[in-house]
């Protein structure tokens, strides 16, 4: 009798053989795979707090934190207890439940501008589900994006879209019809005149990340959000803000609170469900109405809302609502990482820049400017492998892409973060020399 297939030559074969046999890449995720490092990615076993554990045993401080899902830590034990209950009672009705309401009642008090709110299973089902909304409620058809901003692989978002693609060198992506992607119209960020001129009234949204979080981390200008705000209610276009990634990241209410500037729509993901696979969209209660089945535009998902992630999500947006004082320690941290890498970037004699708003943070090798995508040019692809190497080397997993945002958790705080910034001082001056 022969081993069934799967097993037979496992013993051989490293896991990550075994991996890019059956997967593209040998991941679930292209960022994942190392292509712009080099490298192999480690094979994670378990985490806690702000370590990972490695198939092989090695720890390491965690600085990508589940792409910015995870804001307290890893195995927060409160979200995981909530999770285990809930999956004790089984994981998905596909009828409603009470943990939906109280989740989209706490999303509703906490994000500014959203009065109604439909959950989806990821931030790329989020963006391109308001886009459709968008289009019906303007009876327009196209969108204006930013260069260098990521809004999910929906065909209309898949143009000049940062981190994942620019590590991949594709501008966009084969399989995007053309027509779609010329509906798309590209403007640069903290940019308002590039936005006025393509501004007509064939448009139907200008969507932003209100914090570009996916060609490293840059905050808008003063005056940025406000300008698009006006533009939009101009030419009768509507704002959508991607908190994707801000959202409960930059401030307990998102960038909206944060800066102060009200859109449209709202997609959010990540943080809202406490590292499970859930994402949702909001907005003014006019535009909400006009979803399946209180209006005509559809919209629908199996496991949307199920009590696995509907679990995890209230459970972590109840205790940031208890204790928001975390944002203020983000942004405590924030100074003493600029502080401690931008004098690391001076003893190397290396150009570099410090970007951090809340749990977001920037790190820029080799470039003083980064207030749009094409100031990201003089990145040195190189110059961040052997950093990004000697930092793992040492103990630390940066995001292995010179074009991503670093994360913060509440357990970076006490002693981690310490730690990092000591071996990535370290890891710089080993990439200079
Ligand atoms: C991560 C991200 C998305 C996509 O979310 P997925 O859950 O990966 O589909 C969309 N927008 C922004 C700003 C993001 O950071």
């Amino acid at each position: 009798m022969s081993a069934p297939s799967s097993l037979q030559g496992t013993l051989s074969r490293t896991w990550l053989q075994r991996a890019e046999q059956v997967m593209p890449g040998g991941v679930n995720s292209p960022v994942r795979a190392f292509r712009s490092v080099g490298g192999r990615a480690p094979f994670v076993a378990s985490a806690d707090g702000a370590r990972l554990k490695t198939v092989e045993g090695d720890e390491l401080i965690d600085l990508v934190a589940s792409w910015g899902a995870l804001i307290f830590g890893h195995a927060r034990p409160e979200v995981t207890s909530a999770i285990h209950d809930a999956v004790a009672g089984g994981t998905s009705y596909g009828m409603p439940t009470t943990s939906e309401v109280e989740l989209a009642e706490l999303i509703c008090d906490l994000v500014p501008s959203i009065d109604m709110v439909r959950m989806v299973n990821s931030g790329t089902e989020a963006t391109s589900s308001l886009l459709r909304l968008a289009r019906a409620a303007t009876g327009r058809d196209e969108v204006i994006k930013f260069e260098g901003c990521y809004h999910g692989h929906s065909d209309s978002f898949l143009v000049s879209a940062g981190s994942g693609l620019a590590t991949y060198g594709q501008p966009s992506s084969p399989g995007v019809p053309a027509a779609t992607a010329a509906g798309t119209r590209v403007a640069r960020f903290n940019d308002l005149e590039s936005v006025a001129a393509a501004l007509s009234d064939d448009v139907a949204a200008v969507i932003v990340e209100p914090v570009a979080g996916n060609m490293g981390c840059i905050p808008p200008e003063p005056g940025f959000l406000e300008g698009l705000r006006t533009l939009c209610d101009d030419s009768g276009a509507l704002l959508i803000f991607d908190e994707v990634m801000t959202g409960f990241r930059v401030a307990l209410g998102g960038a909206q609170a944060r800066y102060g500037v009200m859109p449209d729509l709202t997609a959010l993901g990540k943080v809202v469900a406490g590292g499970t696979p859930a994402a949702a969209y909001g907005g003014r209660g006019e535009l909400m109405r006009m979803i399946a089945p209180d209006g005509p535009v559809y919209q629908a998902g199996t496991l949307a809302g199920n009590p696995i992630v509907t679990a995890a999500g209230l459970t972590t947006l109840r205790l940031l609502a208890e204790d928001p004082s975390i944002y203020d320690s983000f942004d405590e941290a924030g100074t003493i990482i600029s502080r401690r890498l931008s004098s690391a970037f001076t003893a190397a004699d290396l150009p570099g820049l410090v970007h951090q708003v809340g749990g977001m943070v920037g790190v820029f090798l080799g470039i003083d400017e980064a207030r749009r995508w094409d100031d990201l040019a003089g990145l040195d692809p190189e110059l961040f492998a052997r950093f990004f190497h000697a930092a793992l080397r040492r103990g630390v997993l940066l995001p292995p892409s010179p074009y991503e945002a670093w994360f913060l958790m509440q357990s970076h705080l006490d002693g981690p973060l310490d730690e990092a910034l000591s071996a990535l001082e370290e890891a710089i001056a080993e990439a200079a020399s």
